[in-house]
């Protein structure tokens, strides 16, 4: 069972997938394997502080790194973990790559997708969950938490940035309801939890 969790920054998409994740594992009886985009090998991790923390990135190259990063993941982690009866539940997949590349950056969307599809040979999750806020909302929530910190990231990435991107996963969702789930993120972390596994729940048959 391979479950993606997707949303706009500090929506809180580790702390469900790892509540989720743990939850799975209880009421499966299967091996649970938490992983994340970019970084979730050791390619990826160097793969994702180069996008991250390293010079600026040209955006084609930049959709061409989350695209190398999730092609070494599907193949070395995600793909032999379900093959082995595993619940793979991942914080990010290439929803992600079509929101942030291809609206954030305005590369096309489509062809963001057939990269991706590429990378991953067609893979897909059974569900894919967004937490969906307000990027502003998620920004002060989380600012409270960790200070200032929070919103000065929003302004850095630009709040259009932010939205066009919030946009873009729903559009996603809309176009695609069968695998999609759509939670709002703007509750406690135990409300958004419990109406995550309602909704998962209801998709898997548990
Ligand atoms: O979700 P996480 O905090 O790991 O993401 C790190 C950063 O990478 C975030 O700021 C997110 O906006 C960015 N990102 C991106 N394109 C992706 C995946 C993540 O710009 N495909």
């Amino acid at each position: 069972i391979f479950i993606s969790f997707e949303g706009g920054d500090g929506v809180g998409k580790s702390t469900q997938a790892r509540l989720l994740g743990a939850w799975l594992g209880e009421v499966t009886g299967r091996e649970v394997v938490l992983t994340r985009e970019p970084g979730g090998t050791p390619l990826g991790q160097v793969l994702r502080d180069a996008v991250l923390h390293g010079d600026h990135v040209d955006p084609r190259a930049e959709a061409l790194m989350y695209a190398a990063d999730r092609a070494h993941h599907v193949a070395t982690l995600v793909r032999p973990a379900l093959e082995r009866g595993a619940v793979v539940v991942t914080d990010r997949y290439l929803d992600s790559s079509v929101a942030y590349q291809g609206a954030g950056r305005e590369l096309a969307p489509d062809e963001v997708e057939r990269i991706s599809l590429w990378a991953t040979r067609g893979l897909l999750p059974a569900v894919t969950v967004l937490l969906d806020a307000d990027p502003t909302v998620a920004a002060s929530r989380r600012a409270s938490v960790e200070g200032k910190g929070a919103l000065d990231r929003l302004e850095s990435v630009g709040a259009e940035f932010a939205t066009r991107v919030r946009e873009a996963f729903l559009d996603r969702a809309t176009a695609e309801p069968d695998r999609w789930v759509v939670v709002d993120a703007t509750g406690t972390v135990d409300d958004v939890q419990s109406q995550v596994r309602v909704d998962v729940a209801a998709r898997l048959g548990l």
